[in-house]
């Protein structure tokens, strides 16, 4: 395969350069598939995941198998439960007299918050954190153009005194290339990793819309009681998001 030749290329240019590296791993098939492509390297590699304690029982029990499989497996906690709790459900939509305007509202806790303010601190702030404390100088992420959601395109970066460099080997692959190398790999390619968001992420996640449908649909048939409560909930973020677009009609 072609596009897997010229991925490891980068991977042999990425290792003269750095002596450690740590490889942002979600689960998710695209940081999979650079994980097996990064094999020749692993003695050298931190595999990092941020553990958000509202993971799926599955992703649990593949982080335990993948901490078995590598020589370092990092695990950075954060607590997404803890801050819905305290700053409300994360949403693509936030009507603020029921997130950080509740306070004015008298309304007391939030309810709502913005999945990217939810995801900064649950996610990208950890592993932010982590790169400011690590030896590694490195990074590895499998981020690709096709991706809906895509961070920024950063390459080299300071930290303080800390010159760090990220590289996005698998960036020109498409899900189907990614899949197509896993497979070639014996992994076996299940209903989660032929989901669009494969990851999973939070189970408790009402945000990221354009995916719910199918996240849903896998909840339903493995995770029914789960499914039942994000419904919910996403409803009643339904009804109030439905209630200001009324009072906009009419502005
Ligand atoms: S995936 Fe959802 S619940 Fe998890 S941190 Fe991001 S917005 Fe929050």
């Amino acid at each position: 395969m072609e596009k897997s030749q010229a991925a490891t290329k980068t991977l042999e240019s990425f290792y003269k350069l750095h002596q450690k590296v740590a490889l942002l791993f979600s689960g998710g098939k695209d940081s999979l598939a650079l994980l097996y492509l990064a094999k020749p390297w692993w003695d050298r590699t931190y595999v990092v995941w941020v553990n958000t304690q509202c993971n799926f029982p599955e992703m649990h029990r593949f982080m335990e198998h993948i901490q078995r499989m590598v020589p370092h497996f990092i695990e950075v906690k954060s607590n997404t439960l803890k801050f819905i709790n305290t700053y409300g459900f994360p949403s693509d939509v936030v009507v603020s007299e029921q997130a950080d305007g509740a306070v004015f509202a008298g309304e007391g806790t939030p309810q709502m918050c913005s999945k990217f303010e939810c995801c900064q601190h649950n996610l990208w702030r950890p592993i932010w954190e982590f790169m400011k404390s690590t030896d590694a100088t490195g990074f590895l992420k499998g981020q690709k153009y096709t991706d809906h959601l895509r961070a920024p395109w950063v390459d080299k970066f300071n930290i303080g005194d800390k010159k760090l460099e990220l590289a996005y080997p698998i960036a020109d692959w498409s899900d189907e290339d990614v899949r197509r190398y896993l497979a070639c790999q014996s992994v076996e390619i299940d209903e989660r990793l032929r989901l669009p968001h494969s990851s999973l992420d939070c189970w408790c996640c009402t945000a990221y819309w354009d995916q719910m449908k199918s996240r849903l649909k896998y909840m339903e048939r493995h995770h029914p009681d789960k499914a039942v409560y994000v419904k919910s909930v996403v409803a009643r973020i339904k009804d109030a998001v439905k209630a200001e677009l009324t009072k906009l009609e009419e502005v």
